[in-house]
């Protein structure tokens, strides 16, 4: 079931009773771990249902709570789960899933830790994986074995931007039975609803564009009811990766703005790709919507808008240049994560040494760019002031 519901509602109200807390405009941080009871039949009901009313708050807490209805509404799904970050959320998402035995297919150059849950962490538990690259579907139907039970999606990836077209997975699925999961970390679900394709878990690190002020760690799981019941009452509960209550509500603030903050950085980052396109000193730009990216059309279908990151490969191999470039840059801050105010770059060669660089032919000379809130033309010009050093 997918209940769409207006933005500007879901990220002002949706899941604020206020009459509840002295009509605060904005939310009390409950910061408690535990609720009391006047009397022990009132204790025992609230036991009965410790995910839905104030008890421990591991299994419920009231600030959290507000999170999971506005991240659920805003992807379409019947309920989420927040986690202490996405990590926790995706590995909780897959190991809900599979048992020993049991086959993955995931798709290429997924989230580094992802990458690690599946062929490290579960093979450890008897559980294999096969990955696939995922822009052509023919992929999908190839790797299906008997004992496939889970299809793990990030569509995009987060360094070549690679799309699998959603729908066709989902309805491939769907008919042998097999769950699907996506990360929409890069998206948002303002720019994609991978549920409203046939996606049965959806995944955030809202340490990214949710949060959004490079300030909180947190992850969210969405999916129906049913699903999300028996997660929290088994990786939920059990792993207990839960979000802290500070960092819940700094999550509700953040998305007080999401859209406004998402579309900024998505519409500034198309200005600074159509600078750097064709660029002398620059090999290709990795960016979805690019009319020159074989996968533009599929993009422009299931993607409402793109996100504000991408990656440039840059026209030298010579290790100093590609650093001389970097140290250059002065907007955009050499880190990892991205998704907040604050412009970023991260260079693949930061990753290894060149003798043990192996990164699934992602060349040592691309260079990630995340576009912040910063203005277009000072971004501009800083690359093209950096690129000038190469
Ligand atoms: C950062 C990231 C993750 C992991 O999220 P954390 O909150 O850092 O655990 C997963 N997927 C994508 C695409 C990411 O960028």
């Amino acid at each position: 079931m997918c209940l769409i519901m207006d933005v500007s509602e879901i990220l002002n109200h949706l899941g604020e009773d206020r009459h509840e807390y002295y009509n605060s405009v904005s939310p009390p941080i409950m910061q408690s771990s535990n609720f009391s009871f006047p009397s022990v039949e009132v204790l025992r009901a609230a036991l009965k249902q410790e995910y839905e009313v104030p008890f421990y708050t591991r299994g419920y807490n009231p600030t959290v709570g507000i999170l999971r209805k506005k991240v659920a509404a805003l992807e379409g799904a019947e309920d989420a789960l927040v986690f202490a970050s996405g990590s926790a959320a995706i590995a909780a998402g897959v190991m809900s899933v599979v048992e020993k035995g049991d086959h993955v297919i995931s798709v290429a150059k997924p989230y580094s830790w992802t990458d690690k849950l599946l062929n490290k962490f579960l093979l450890r538990y008897g559980v294999e994986t096969t990955m696939i690259d995922g822009t052509d579907i023919e992929n999908f139907e190839n790797a299906i074995k008997e004992n496939t039970k889970l299809i793990v999606l990030e569509s995009p990836n987060s360094l070549t931007f690679e799309m699998q077209d959603l729908a066709a997975v989902a309805a491939l699925a769907k008919s042998k039975g097999i769950i699907t999961i996506c990360d929409n970390s890069y998206c948002t679900p303002l720019f994609q609803k991978p549920i409203s394709m046939g996606i049965d878990l959806v995944a955030h690190s809202a340490s990214k564009y949710l949060g959004g002020h490079s300030d909180l760690v947190a992850g969210v799981l969405c999916g129906t009811k049913a699903r999300i019941d028996k997660i929290l009452d088994a990786e939920f509960m059990t792993l207990g990766g839960i979000i802290g209550v500070q960092d819940a509500w700094l999550m509700i603030r953040g998305l007080r703005t999401l859209r406004i903050r998402v579309e900024r950085s998505a519409a500034t980052a198309k200005k600074v790709v159509r600078f750097l396109e064709g660029h002398p000193k620059i090999e290709k730009v990795h960016y979805p919507f690019l009319e020159s990216n074989p996968q533009y059309e599929l993009a422009k279908r299931q993607m409402e808008n793109c996100g504000g990151m991408f990656s440039i490969v840059l026209k030298t191999e010579e290790e100093t240049g590609v650093e001389r470039f970097c140290d250059s840059l002065n907007r955009f801050l050499l880190a990892c994560s991205w998704g907040g105010h604050e412009s970023l770059l991260f260079p693949m060669c930061a990753l290894d040494d060149s003798k043990n660089y192996q990164h699934n032919g992602v060349p040592r000379n691309l260079v990630r760019l995340y576009v912040g809130l910063e203005e277009p033309q000072e971004l501009i010009a800083d690359l093209e002031h950096a690129l000038k050093q190469i």
